[in-house]
């Protein structure tokens, strides 16, 4: 891929990025509308997170935050399903960042080798 091609596609996966962030900041719990007092893990998600966790504990094997019972709200299910997404779109940029970096190490070697010639 070309240094160009990878720009572009960091542009744009920062953007989809930004979104999501958006769409997500955008999502409060349903628990939060009947008690407003609620702290920030008193969500369904920090809730589903804190029976998973003391079941492993119990149990001391897997268990998945999808194998948990707490319910989770339309806001809490959306935020997890854009999370998924956001956390996708951060892998890919990584791997873009990354191509953009070797890139970067190549150029700078071929720059000094040019410049060791002139020596
Ligand atoms: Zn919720």
């Amino acid at each position: 891929m070309s240094l160009e091609t990878l720009a572009i596609t960091h542009a744009e996966l920062s953007a989809e990025i930004s979104e999501i962030q958006r769409a997500q900041s955008g999502l409060f719990c349903d628990r939060f509308r009947f008690d407003p007092g609620l702290l920030e893990y008193d969500t369904c998600i920090g809730l589903r997170y804190k029976e998973v966790g003391n079941v492993r504990q119990e149990n001391g094997g897997m268990y998945s935050f999808d194998e948990g019972e707490t319910p989770l709200c339309d806001a809490c299910e959306k935020t997890r399903e854009l999370k998924r997404k956001r956390v996708k779109l951060r892998i890919h940029l990584g791997q873009v960042r990354a191509a953009i970096t070797r890139i970067g190490r190549r150029l700078k070697e071929q720059g000094q080798a040019e410049h060791s010639d002139e020596c």
